[in-house]
């Protein structure tokens, strides 16, 4: 069968063609408000110092540290957003409030609990230096300083950041627009009743899960059946409106793995095996989309297994999303970690096996989740990491230190 010819290729080498014919998409204009998650298109860049003024960081009162140690007399008050307007001259200070605008010629701020107020008359003591309690001018961001660069994902601190420098509206990357499809006429909606043979459609909703929590806005389609025409029908109609187009099931060889075939007639097959357990039959293609203007759509024929699906997503479909994000990083992290068991390796195929984490002292030891079958989400769901083990017949024994992809922390 022609689908057996795809050639078995390197995890690292897949990754690195999906990842090429993956395009940065176009952006947007959103406001601070629909900003969290986003990425930045562009450095963002401050026109203006912060603070914009001299701004008292306590309640007290402002005055020349020339006068330190004297008596001076209270000439009115400098609150948050009403300034003093008149100017401090030797002899005389302000009542001044947290976020108030330091008043020409003050150049120090003493906090109230060091002052004596007899009447209009202030005793300021003798210690206060110029530039006491107040932030000046730029002290938090120079004018024109870049703030935030592209590919910074916006999180509160960077739409606190963003917002203070005066962006209202944000350019962001636009969010990849995915097609999610599951195969199989095994499968049925969850909830509804089972005859034998048939089992929920799991990967669907696992998969929008993660699309989601990868920044994509996705397009259900629900179950396509193993027959070719209607599997094609749905796929051409998907690919239509989206960026990218995720399916599950139907890329192995048995004669109802379609989805191989109908790729290959739309586009261009770059990936139909992988030397990766879980994962081997995972397909990558391009589809040249009806609309000439934009480009290719991508395709990725994820295997069916459950594991299979979302190990396969995190190694090629996440990176591939945030770049189209124009995320800065595209990988999950990796940390070393110090085995707690004895990882054994498959024959030809890199694993990535499902570890947990623990903290001892200073390090991280993984455990794994047991049984490492590709149809047991259970060594998936709780696991914190991935942990790579190389093909070939060399066992990587309890206590060695290995990289790990973090997926979260203990
Ligand atoms: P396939 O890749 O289509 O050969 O499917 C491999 C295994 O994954 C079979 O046991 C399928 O029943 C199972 N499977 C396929 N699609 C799904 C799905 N959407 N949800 C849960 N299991 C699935
Ligand atoms: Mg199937």
């Amino acid at each position: 069968m022609r689908v057996s010819a795809y050639p078995l290729v390197e995890a690292d080498q897949a990754s690195a063609l999906v990842l090429e014919h993956t395009p940065v998409l176009g952006v947007e204009h959103v406001p601070v408000a629909d900003a969290p998650g986003r990425v930045l298109a562009e450095d963002l860049v401050a026109t203006g110092p912060l603070p914009a003024f001299p701004s008292s960081a306590v309640d007290g009162y402002a005055f020349r540290a020339a006068d330190a140690g004297t008596t001076l007399r209270v000439l009115g008050e400098s609150a948050a957003g009403r300034p003093f307007e008149g100017s401090i001259s030797p002899g005389t200070a302000a009542r001044i409030l947290t976020g108030g605008v330091v008043p020409d010629g003050a150049d120090c701020v003493v906090m109230l609990e060091d002052v004596r107020l007899d009447g209009n008359h202030l005793k300021v003591p003798a210690s206060l230096v110029a530039g006491a309690n107040f932030h000046k001018v730029g002290a938090d961001v120079r004018a024109g300083e870049r703030v935030l660069s592209a590919g910074t994902q916006l999180g509160a601190a960077e739409i606190g950041i963003a917002a203070a420098t005066g962006h209202a509206q944000l350019v962001v990357r636009r969010r990849p627009r995915v097609a999610l499809m599951s195969t199989g006429d095994e499968l049925v909606e969850v909830g509804k009743e089972l005859r034998r043979g048939q089992i929920p459609d799991s990967n669907r909703w696992a998969l929008l899960a993660a699309l989601r929590e990868a920044g994509a806005e996705v397009d259900v389609l629900g179950i396509a059946p193993d027959e070719a025409e209607p599997l094609r029908r749905v796929v051409v109609e998907a690919l239509k409106g989206a960026d990218a187009l995720v399916t599950s099931g139907g890329v192995s060889v048995g004669t109802h793995d379609l989805v191989k075939p109908l790729l290959e007639s739309l586009g261009t097959v770059h990936v139909g095996r992988v030397k990766l357990k879980p994962g081997k039959p995972f397909t990558f293609a391009t589809v040249p989309s009806p609309h000439q203007e934009e480009g290719l759509k991508l395709a990725f024929g994820l295997p069916g297994f459950p594991v299979s699906s979302l190990v396969t997503f995190e190694v090629f479909v996440r990176p591939a999303l945030r770049k189209m994000q124009g995320f800065a990083s595209l990988q999950r992290p990796a940390l070393p970690v110090r085995l707690g068991y004895d990882a054994r390796p498959a024959a030809e195929r890199t694993e990535y096996q499902r570890v947990t984490l623990r903290r001892e002292g200073r390090e991280l030891v993984a455990e794994t989740t047991g049984s490492q079958s590709s149809s047991r989400l259970l060594s998936l769901a709780g696991a914190h990491a991935l942990v790579r083990v190389p093909a070939g017949d060399q066992v990587l024994k309890a206590g060695t230190v290995v990289e790990a992809m973090i997926l979260t922390l203990p």
